[in-house]
């Protein structure tokens, strides 16, 4: 039975207590950064062979980090540095100190391995405690967790941080989409965790069934684990009612719980006090000033078990200290729209998936399901997009379709510079996805 004065209206509660690190002064947060980021690196260094090797190999030692400016004389980590060290090879706690692993599916080669000490742990439940805090997440809402149970860090992270903050946690984990959509219904959720691309489909499946997502106590969706639009964002709201927020994490560094928006929507808030962060220009490694696109690099500021010292994300970004209308003083990334590890290269043009999920959302009579496909010709590379689109426009004339196909190909090619192959197809005929959407499929690579 739904809840008694759970709607969709129900004002913001009080500030909680442990987002009262979010506020603190600018000087403050630099204090508390700089101590930790001293004690990170000489940690690392007194403990792990690799960033030891590293520092000594650019002739740095950890006293001579006096400034967090000094951070940029640090070396840098990257992924393959993770899997070169599987499993145990980057850890900086002895086994007995350790609670906790995640893992990367490794689908795609050896897979990477995280630890966590129990502090670790707690210190991850604290930034997902201030993460759903951030969002107007109180006791009393019902959370249901669709993100994956297991190795991968979304499931537990959210479930932790959501029951230390005292709401009700729903542990459905992914998948099985008509019980998720009776729960949802049944319990008069408030709260939501999953994919966005995971939420559009429970959107489209609730119509079939017969709920609509606008009449349900639902008011928000927390979504992370892939990247996503602003125009994507827009079509979710339009079409449930709720509020769509973006969080941002990563398992090298903690897993969900790095960044998160405020109720304000104006890109996540990095926990600065936990993560360091930096943009660099990924050609020269630079460090580039703050609203310029580049690479986000993370530091991490608390971690144990598995210090990380200048992670490079391959997640594009700029950071900003704009102040923020929530008043919070932790800097800002934008939203993270595409990952350098996604860029397409079409006929020596580099075009983004994300580029092509605005473009074509822009369009009237679209629907948020497409699929990319990458293809070669004769020794040339060709695009392709299917695009769902709405039943009127579907059934509508041969006319109507080839104008909103051209408009649809001329908005992809203003933005990426290079024509698409688009086809239209009728609504629900694309591959949904429980989990990680598959937006691209690239059979060059196959
Ligand atoms: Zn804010």
């Amino acid at each position: 039975m739904p809840r008694a004065g759970a709607t969709k209206n129900t004002p913001p509660p009080p500030m909680h207590p442990a987002s009262a690190m979010d506020f603190l002064p600018p000087a403050e947060l630099r204090e508390v950064q700089l101590t930790r980021l001293q004690a990170t690196v000489q940690r690392a260094y007194d403990r792990v062979a690799l960033y030891r090797e590293r520092m000594d190999a650019r002739g740095v030692k950890p006293a001579e980090v006096r400034a967090l400016a000094d951070v940029e004389r640090l070396p840098f980590t990257v992924k393959n540095d993770l899997r070169d060290s599987y499993p145990f090879g980057l850890f900086a706690s002895p086994l007995e100190e350790i609670v906790r692993f995640h893992a990367s599916s490794g689908t795609t080669g050896t897979p990477i391995v995280v630890a966590y000490t129990q502090q670790d742990v707690d210190d991850w439940t604290q930034a997902m405690v201030r993460s759903f805090a951030s969002l107007g997440v109180h006791r009393g809402d019902i959370v249901q967790n669709a993100y994956g149970y297991g190795l991968f860090t979304g499931g537990l992270g959210f479930h932790y941080g959501a029951e230390a903050l005292g709401a009700a946690v729903l542990p459905v984990s992914g998948s099985n989409t008509d019980r998720q959509i009776a729960l949802l219904r049944d319990f008069g959720v408030t709260v939501i965790c999953c994919t966005p691309s995971y939420f559009l489909h429970l959107i489209d499946r609730g119509k079939e069934l017969g709920v609509s997502f606008a009449d349900l106590p639902l008011r928000t969706g927390v979504f992370g684990a892939e990247p996503w639009t602003e125009e994507m964002r827009g079509r979710i709201e339009a079409s449930s009612g709720i509020k769509a927020y973006d969080m941002y994490g990563l398992s090298e560094i903690v897993g969900p719980g790095v960044a998160v928006e405020c109720l304000h929507q104006v890109g996540p808030h990095v926990f600065e006090d936990m993560f360091y962060p930096e943009v660099i220009d990924p050609e020269t490694g630079a460090v580039l000033p703050e609203n310029t696109e580049g690479e986000l690099v993370l530091t991490t500021l608390c971690k144990r078990a598995m210090p990380m010292i200048r992670y490079r994300t391959r997640d594009v970004t700029a950071l900003t200290s704009t102040p923020c209308a929530c008043g919070r003083t932790l800097r800002r990334i934008a939203r993270i729209g595409r990952r350098s590890d996604d860029m397409l290269i079409i006929r020596g043009v580099n075009v983004f998936p994300s580029q092509i999920e605005a473009a074509l959302l822009k369009v009237e009579g679209t629907l948020p399901h497409y699929q990319i496909i990458v293809d070669r010709e004769k020794d040339l590379d060709t695009l392709a997009v299917h695009v769902e689109v709405t039943p009127e426009v579907f059934s509508d004339t041969v006319g109507a379709m080839e104008q909103l196909r051209a408009d649809i190909t001329h908005a992809i090619a203003s933005v990426t510079g290079v024509h698409v192959e688009v086809r239209l197809v009728g609504a629900r005929t694309l591959q949904r996805s429980e989990g990680k959407a598959a937006r691209v499929i690239d059979k060059r690579k196959l």
